[in-house]
């Protein structure tokens, strides 16, 4: 018989947040595998927008200031990692550090802007109140009936597709391997302890540390309590190149966030509807028409691609990240609405789970009672 094929560290899941992980663990000197069921990159990671914006996606209560302190965190951490990426492709770095700003088109969506605004004044965050004439003057194809902004300077956003392409380059250059087409059937244990995953193939593999990294599929490995929350996005190219606008725009149930290339994506539907991935008319239309109330010259872009992708959510919208005491399987899932912000901060985390460290509180996958291997 063959002897099983081990490794230091087995990935499950190539999306954003197991590819920074096995390129982490590859530079620790570790041996890594990456395990995926499809492409690599083809879940929500495919589909995300790639805002970097802690403070624009801010919720109210405790859960959403813990979840502001991680993103503020991984905030900072990206434009060194976005540059250590694009040195390990010789590219320029496509981080774009030309903040966000949230606009209001009515009386209401102002009322509203204004809670926004005395909300994360009270947190200390930078933000500022734009008239509706300063907001054009900085992005001159922003309707005349604009009644309000915000202005976030801090805020960033990265194409999610370009950090894959580059963490893949990046990964191998450090040693770690990647498997596409390989679906995990279960996690394996001996004595209890998670040891290797089986794939739906029948063949077994051996792994000091089992990270799950399976984005909204998380539930199908480990008693997590993970569920999809289907996004449907479009991108949208202006052939005239770049320049349209050049900040992340946030308006109600919406945003238009710009690329390189003339490219901007539009989104996001949220719909809890299960495992769908189905295109459908209405969300679609909704954001267009929203949009163009905003900036009207988006309805003279091309659409180059419409895609729908599976947010991973979990019951508080933040992460669950570490070691699962029972067993010693390493969770690195639920990152809902910020996966490509978090992808910095969660392998970090994860190196620190696998060296033994205790991993703050808020992530922890305790929190969430029933965190247990199944299978
Ligand atoms: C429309 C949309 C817009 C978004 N916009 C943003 C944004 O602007 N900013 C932000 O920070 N986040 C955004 N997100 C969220 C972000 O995309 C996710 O949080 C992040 O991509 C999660 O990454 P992941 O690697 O955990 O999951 P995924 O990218 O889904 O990767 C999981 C991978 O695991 C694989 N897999 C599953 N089961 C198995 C198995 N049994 N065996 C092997 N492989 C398996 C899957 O095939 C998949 O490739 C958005 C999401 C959507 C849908």
């Amino acid at each position: 018989m063959d002897a099983m094929e081990r490794h230091d560290v087995i990935v499950v899941g190539g999306g954003l947040i197991g590819l920074t992980i096995a390129w982490r663990a590859a530079q620790r000197g570790l041996d890594v595998l990456v395990l995926e069921r499809d492409g690599c990159a083809h879940g929500a990671t495919r589909a995300a927008a790639g805002m970097l914006a802690p403070i624009a996606e801010i919720d109210f209560g405790t859960a959403g200031e813990s979840l502001l302190a991680l993103g503020l965190e991984s905030a900072t951490a990206w434009p060194a990692f976005a540059d250590e990426l694009a040195a390990a492709i010789g590219e320029p770095s496509r981080l774009r550090t030309d903040g966000t700003l949230i606009l209001a088109r009515d009386r209401d969506e102002a009322e509203a802007l204004e809670r926004q605004l005395a909300h994360r004044e009270r947190l200390g965050l930078p933000v500022e109140r734009l008239l509706a004439s300063e907001a054009r003057r900085i992005e001159p194809a922003l309707v005349p009936s604009l009644r309000m902004a915000l202005s976030l300077p801090t805020e960033a956003s990265v194409d999610p597709r370009w950090v894959c392409d580059a963490l893949l380059v990046a990964m191998r250059a450090a040693g770690a391997e990647l498997r596409e087409g390989a679906a995990v059937a279960s996690v394996t244990r001996e004595s209890g302890v998670a040891r290797g995953v089986e794939l739906e193939s029948g063949e077994r593999l051996a792994g000091e540390h089992v990270v799950l990294a399976t984005g909204a599929w998380a539930g199908a490995l480990a008693n997590v309590p993970v569920r999809p929350v289907k996004g449907q996005i479009m991108l949208l190219r202006d052939p005239e190149g770049e320049g349209l606008v050049t900040h992340t725009l946030r308006f109600e149930h919406g945003y238009l966030v710009p690329r390189a290339d003339g490219i901007y994506a539009l989104g996001a539907s949220a719909e809890e509807r299960g495992f769908d991935l189905t295109i459908t008319a209405r969300p679609l239309y909704e954001l267009l028409r929203d949009a163009s109330e905003l900036v009207p010259g988006i309805l003279d872009l091309e659409v180059a691609e419409i895609s729908a992708g599976l947010r991973p959510g979990s019951p508080d919208n933040l992460p669950m990240i570490g070691t699962v005491k029972e067993d010693g399987l390493i969770l690195a899932c639920g990152h809902y609405r910020n996966g490509i912000l978090l992808a910095p901060l969660t392998a970090t985390m994860v190196l620190d789970a696998i060296a033994g460290a205790e991993l703050p509180d808020v992530v922890a996958p305790a929190r969430h009672t029933h965190a247990t291997v199944v299978g």
